[in-house]
């Protein structure tokens, strides 16, 4: 067995190889050792080899996809290796021979299909990336759905592409893993190298034809050698794991990078699309504004936030849909209540597709083809925008395969096959016999008793059943004589002769006990071939199947949002091909639910005009230089406006009373910064390459948000930078843009650029108090409040009153004509006069936390450096 083990492993030497031994799989060697200590099981031995134990340890079969679940998690790849002959097929070959198994499945992040590994609400992407000469290409596909896209993508926009996408595994051709490690490690995606001859792209050619049995790709249209390479490799891979049971997959769809709003990583996790800063889904985006009833909805509700269109039509198309819903709410809140029926089509499907469906699955297809046809019913003689009518066209025409479900299968099916009971009574004569036998031997027996007993006309005949005989015919010995002599002799078959009674046996009654005891093995065996013919036909209709649930999510998507909008006073923007940008009343969606879940405060609506046209013909403003004091919600603005143009080209309506945009093709955000200590960046550092990446890349079309830019430096670099960044915004990019800032100084700038206009978050000062009031309007703001925010924020008395003094003398010092600072430091009285500092008590003698610091210099510490003192420090202290 050891043998064999070693043999098999050789082959899966990246994966923990499952080894299958009855009810358990087991674990051996190294691959015990780490799976040991990743499920946090026991490590036992087993045997010896080459005089050392074996460490071994093991899960049992019924619980694996739990213990696989948390490997995978933790990074592992698990090869599952099952037994795939009978025990006594083995033993007939030998005493000693080995169970013959083989790896049947390898699991990996990216190739997950079971419901208990997977979120249903969101996609799990594998993808791959190949390079042919001077292009590349980008393929993904989601095996639990079937999805399947390529895209040309550069290594510059890997990056944002997979942002985007955030797939679970990336795999690449063997030794061109470079561009993808930084970018895989950040977003938690595992890397996976393939031999090189994998994205052969003349042999991806044939797999694919193969795959999708057609004579040529032509009729999905026209992909390049780095494309071609891409999604060969993703099939390949595929046959890998699944040792070739190749799933379902949909036929390729080709993407352009120009079809999607572009938006940047940094930028997704500024404005929190889909998970927030703290790194979960609540206080995202998506989580605020999913009303989706099935986890086809909520996966497309998540693809259309993540890759926003760039398409008016499509745009407009998809606001005729939610317009639709919102104006017939009867239709929706009845959409709504049928949807919430409607189980994960696609994931059955692909489940089934891989043989590793059971019932539940085939009832999950009857199921949603029950609750489309309901849908289409209801809506297909009413009038409706194309793209609800589309969807309504595709739910149906399944009336055939919906039948035969419903017929076939009992109403809740069990998990697995080999459960047994799921095929309906009266599909199968032979089935239903076979059961009948089964569960009611005995009432069978008694009715063959009485046909006897009639037959004979001997009252007394009974059929009994002892271990020796089996079951057997009895009589009194009175009635021998009739039963021994012609024509009874001829089917009674005399077997035993006692004291007082004759037996027989019939051939009809020996066959009738075979097949009792049998009756329980067969019916397994006639639901499991009947199981498996249902799958194909469902697998036959696989496409349009896949139409279906497509159509199914189009529907719940779009009356998702109606609910949204209606729920929440959302409109409809109005959407066109220029570059205007002027919300009405706009608001957060994330922080306006916030703040109506504390019951506080209601959010304050803004407008926000970047329109750039103010019907005097002269060049207006499309920049935004907003100014306030920290707390009054500039961030907060900023956001709000990426969101609404974000939500709009998605197909939502706007958390805003009216908004007219023009479309956006890129969305670039530069808000707070964290430090990015893991890859050595500075605040600063990471502030700089982001706002790079802005001002190379934002075209004419972009809508940009900055806030604070330059806030990480020195006053004057910081105010430099910000002005020169402005000023390129400005006269190069040409852009929508807003820009927030803390540096006064900047204000004067829109009365020399023709493009820029000042606004403020307003605030009341009260009593020494301010007052947020978060309203946005034109202007300036005349100061900062940065002290009277201190003081909200808790710091002492004392040092606010100081604040304030130096403030008063810096401020004084400006109006007397720009007094160098340096002058009026010297002149700052030294001590504040009210209250007095208290005297310092010496320091104690040794104080080893002193001691320490006393001996840095800050300026010398590398922000890691930095951290380890913290740690150094906390142990001292
Ligand atoms: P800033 O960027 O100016 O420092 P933020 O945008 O972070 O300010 O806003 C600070 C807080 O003010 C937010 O957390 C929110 O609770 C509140 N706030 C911001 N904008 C509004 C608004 N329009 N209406 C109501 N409250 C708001």
């Amino acid at each position: 067995m050891m043998a064999q083990f070693l043999e098999i492993k050789s082959e899966h030497q990246d994966a923990l190889l499952f080894y299958r031994m009855g009810d358990f799989y087991e674990m051996f060697f190294d691959d015990a050792v780490a799976a040991a200590e990743a499920l946090d099981i026991s490590l036992t031995k087993r045997g010896k080899h080459l005089g050392d134990d074996i460490p071994m340890c093991g899960v049992p079969v019924h619980a694996a996809e739990n213990y696989l679940l948390t490997l995978i998690r933790k990074g592992f790849r698990v090869a599952v290796c099952e037994q795939t002959e009978d025990p006594a097929e083995a033993r007939k070959r030998g005493s000693k021979s080995v169970v013959r198994r083989e790896v049947v499945r390898l699991v990996t992040p990216g190739t997950l299909t079971e419901d208990a590994l997977l979120d249903a609400r969101r996609h799990n992407y594998l993808s791959a990336w190949a390079q042919v000469r001077d292009t590349a290409a980008l393929a993904w596909v989601d095996i639990s759905t079937g999805a399947f896209h390529v895209m040309p993508c550069p290594a510059v926009r890997l990056s944002p592409e997979l942002a985007r996408l955030t797939p679970r595994e990336v795999i690449v051709a063997e030794g061109a893993q470079e561009p993808l490690r930084d970018i895989a490690r950040e977003m938690g995606a595992a890397l996976t190298p393939l031999a090189a001859s994998a994205f052969d792209s003349t042999a991806a050619e044939h797999r694919l034809t193969d795959l999708f049995k057609v004579g040529t790709l032509e009729a999905f249209g026209r992909f390049d050698r780095a494309e071609l390479a891409a999604m060969g490799g993703i099939v390949e891979y595929l046959t890998l794991t699944q040792k070739g049971n190749l799933p379902l997959l949909r036929a390729p769809v080709r993407e352009q990078a120009r079809d999607a709003v572009q938006i940047d990583g940094a930028t997704r996790r500024n404005l929190e699309l889909t998970q927030a800063l703290s790194g979960g889904r609540a206080g995202s985006l998506i989580s605020a504004i999913d009303r989706t009833a099935t986890a086809g909805g909520a996966r497309l509700l998540e693809r259309r936030l993540s890759s926003p269109s760039r398409h008016l039509e499509t745009v407009r198309a998809r606001h005729d849909a939610v317009e639709w819903l919102v104006e017939n709410r009867a239709i929706a809140a009845d959409l709504r209540d049928t949807l919430r029926k409607v189980p994960d089509l696609s994931r059955a499907l692909s489940r089934l597709s891989l043989e590793r469906g059971g019932p539940r699955d085939l009832a999950a297809v009857r199921n949603g083809l029950e609750q489309a046809d309901r849908i289409a019913d209801s809506l297909c003689r009413l009038e409706m925008p194309p793209v609800l009518a589309e969807a309504v066209q595709s739910l149906m025409g399944h009336d055939a395969l919906l039948e035969r479900l419903q017929s076939a299968l009992v109403a809740e099916p069990p998990l697995l096959v080999r459960d047994g009971g799921f095929i309906a009574p009266g599909v199968d004569p032979e089935l239903d016999e076979a059961r009948q036998l089964r569960d009611e031997g005995r009432g069978v027996i008694a009715r063959l008793q009485a046909h006897y007993a009639e037959e004979t006309g001997i009252q007394s005949l009974k059929v009994k059943h002892n271990n020796v005989l089996g079951y057997f015919i009895e009589a009194t010995a009175t009635h021998s004589a009739k039963l021994l002599a012609e024509p009874l002799s001829q089917r009674f078959i005399h077997r035993q002769t006692t004291a007082n009674a004759i037996r027989f046996t019939t051939v009809e009654l020996s066959e009738l006990e075979t097949r009792i005891l049998n009756a329980g093995g067969r019916a397994q065996e006639i639901e499991k071939r009947l199981f498996s013919t249902l799958c194909d036909e469902v697998l036959a209709l696989a496409p349009q199947l896949g139409d279906a649930a497509a159509g199914l999510a189009e529907v719940d998507h779009s009356r998702a949002l109606a609910d949204l909008a209606v729920e929440c006073d959302w409109s409809r923007p109005q959407m066109e091909d220029s570059r205007a940008f002027d919300i009405r009343g706009g608001r957060h969606p994330v922080v306006e639910r916030a703040l109506r879940q504390q019951g506080g405060a209601a959010f304050i609506a803004n407008d926000c005009d970047l329109s750039g046209e103010d019907g005097t013909g002269a060049d207006p403003a499309r920049i935004w230089l907003l100014t306030g004091p920290n707390m009054a919600g500039k961030s907060t603005f900023l956001r709000q406006n990426a969101l609404i143009a974000l939500l709009a080209q998605a197909g939502s309506y706007i958390p805003a009373t009216s908004g007219r945009i023009g479309l956006v093709s890129q969305i670039f955000s530069r808000v707070g910064a964290s430090d990015d200590l893991a890859r050595g960046r500075s605040t600063f550092m990471v502030e700089m390459v982001e706002t790079a990446a802005i001002l190379n890349q934002a075209d004419e079309n972009a809508l940009v948000i900055l806030d604070e830019i330059g806030r990480g430096t020195a006053t004057y670099d910081g105010l430099s930078i910000a002005w020169a960044t402005l000023e390129h915004m400005h006269d190069t990019n040409r852009c929508r843009a807003l820009f927030a800032t803390h540096y006064h100084e900047l204000t004067g700038l829109s009365a020399k650029l023709e493009g820029v206009e000042n606004a403020t978050v307003a605030v009341k000062e009260w009593e020494g108090e301010v007052i947020f009031l978060h309203e946005v309007r034109r202007g300036a703001a005349d100061r900062s409040y940065g002290v009277q925010v201190a003081r909200l924020a808790g710091l002492p008395a004392s040092v606010v009153e100081r604040a304030r003094t130096v403030l008063e003398a810096l401020e004084q010092g400006e109006r007397e004509g720009g007094k160098r600072k340096q002058t009026l430091i010297d002149d700052l009285p030294l001590f504040s006069a009210t209250p007095p500092p208290p005297v310092r008590p010496a320091p104690p003698a040794a104080d080893p936390l002193a001691e320490r610091l006393e001996a840095v210099n800050p300026d010398q510490l590398t922000p890691m450096e930095a951290l380890n003192l913290v740690y150094e420090m906390k142990a001292l202290g």
